[in-house]
């Protein structure tokens, strides 16, 4: 029998890899060509790859790795779980410790009376829930009319059919034939890009009274949810102007509706709260959790409901499931990981130590000349590149053209960091050290010095 290890000379892995393995978010034909790199280990913030390389995650996988790489407390629980029961579902009125135990804790850990959740396996599963759900909410309150949700353009909220349609990623929406009917779209907060003249505070006021005109033209009585990240993520790490949420939580105070914060992202500690709605300070009626919730080391997802929403929803059968809702394996890591958080204070020392820390010498890379906007929230922060600071221009070639070359340059530096475009983002571990800040912000000087030679020799920085 044929084994692959790491072992393997990296050229047969990329070999093997461009001949059977379909990428998600990648040109396939492209790693024909330059051969993907092969990640063969992992501790706290740093990869390994099948050279040898060290590199700096600054985005702990994909924004989920929140504890860091490499905690055999996780490892162990997730095998003891195995031999004990390693699967049983939660249909049909049954149940296992391990689902009760999670539920139980996240009860106590959401604000307010988000006390129930329903479990998925990812966050566009998770999405796709809320979606039947809150139809079916108004359907059994008697008001079977309201079916509109109301989302952002550039949201993400993931990448089933469902989930892709709540979100506003117009690439997305072309491939498949999305969306599907019944979602509307407002602009989303970004005044870096979008702002023109106004100031952010204005501006952050218009874009949210964007949702109530959106209400009054569609008709509150059609009206079911408004869904939004607290902040975005992959649109860009967007964080909107301060005036922005509290006019949000106003118009859903007044009208008829149900908000939906999609916590995937910003759950679990990543904006320096437990959840960015408390950050924010908002009041949703039912959160999306995935990413952190397990950091990674295991899929799972789920829609965390307040007392009201789960009672109407409780009162009838919901024909709705997944075969992995609250699997024991994936809810005793998810279990695990939340006492980590909570009993090694991590989220406290990134609000208090070194989250302060970290914003001070990100945000000065705002001083770096291509870098027109530098601004981070707990530990998802964004720099926009531009040619022309004081005109917020943007370069004359394709948006996301000089993020690549940047990103290329992280890349060859051994740090990943992200490009949406022409921003480049980060999102590293929780449990990011100064030290480890140091190097991360050193690199992307660094990054940022060579890839703007590389836009200049190309003619861009004009
Ligand atoms: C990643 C993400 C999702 C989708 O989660 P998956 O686990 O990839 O399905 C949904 N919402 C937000 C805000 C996300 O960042």
């Amino acid at each position: 029998m044929a084994t692959i290890t790491n072992h393997m000379p990296t050229a047969e892995l990329q070999a093997l890899d461009a001949a059977h393995h379909v990428h998600p978010f990648s040109t396939q034909a492209d790693l024909e060509k330059s051969g993907v790199r092969v990640i063969t280990g992992a501790k706290g913030v740093w990869l390994t790859d099948s050279e040898g390389s060290e590199i700096l995650d600054a985005m702990a996988g994909l924004w989920c790795v929140n504890i860091g790489y490499g905690r055999d407390e996780l490892a162990d629980v997730a095998a003891r779980q195995m031999r004990e029961l390693p699967y049983y579902n939660t249909f049909f009125m049954t149940s296992h410790v391990p689902v009760i135990a999670l539920s139980a804790k996240l009860a106590e850990l959401a604000p307010g009376d988000l006390n129930h959740t329903f479990f998925a396996s990812s966050g566009s599963e998770a999405n796709d829930t809320n979606l039947r759900l809150v139809r079916t909410y108004w359907g059994e309150k008697g008001k079977p009319s309201k079916q509109v949700i109301i989302s952002r353009w550039n949201a993400y909220h993931g990448s089933s059919v469902g989930s892709a349609s709540l979100g506003g990623m117009k690439g997305m929406h072309a491939q498949g034939g999305l969306p599907i009917p019944g979602i509307h779209y407002i602009n989303q907060p970004d005044w870096w890009s979008e702002g023109g003249d106004m100031s952010p505070e204005d501006f952050g006021l218009a874009r949210a009274q964007e949702l109530e005109q959106a209400i009054i033209d569609l008709g509150e009585d059609n009206v079911a949810a408004f869904i939004a990240e607290p902040i975005q993520g992959a649109g860009g790490v967007i964080i909107p102007p301060e005036t922005y949420w509290p006019e949000i939580q106003r118009i859903c105070d007044k009208y008829e509706i149900l908000l939906i914060a999609d916590e995937v992202i910003c759950g679990f500690g990543r904006t320096g709260s437990w959840f960015g709605s408390q950050t924010v300070g908002i009041r949703p009626d039912i959160m999306t959790i995935a990413k952190g919730l397990s950091s990674g080391y295991q899929p799972i997802g789920g829609s965390i409901l307040s007392d009201e929403v789960a009672a109407v929803i409780g009162a009838t059968e919901f024909n709705h499931g997944y075969t992995y809702s609250g699997h024991p394996v994936a809810s005793a890591v998810a279990l695990e990981n939340l006492r980590i958080l909570e009993e090694e204070k991590i989220v406290d020392t990134l609000r208090d130590d070194t989250g302060p820390y970290l914003k001070a010498k990100f945000e000065e890379m705002a001083e770096h000349p291509m870098v027109g906007e530098a601004k981070i929230i707990g530990a998802m922060g964004s720099l926009a590149l531009t040619p022309d600071k004081g005109a917020r221009a943007k370069f004359a070639a394709d948006a996301g053209t000089v993020g690549y070359m940047v990103r290329e340059r992280c890349f060859a530096n051994n740090l990943v960091m992200r490009h949406v475009g022409d921003r480049m983002i980060i999102s590293p571990p929780l449990t990011i050290t100064k030290g480890e800040i140091d190097t991360l912000i050193a690199r992307a000087w660094q990054s940022l010095d060579e890839g703007m030679a590389n836009v200049k020799d190309a003619g861009l920085f004009v």
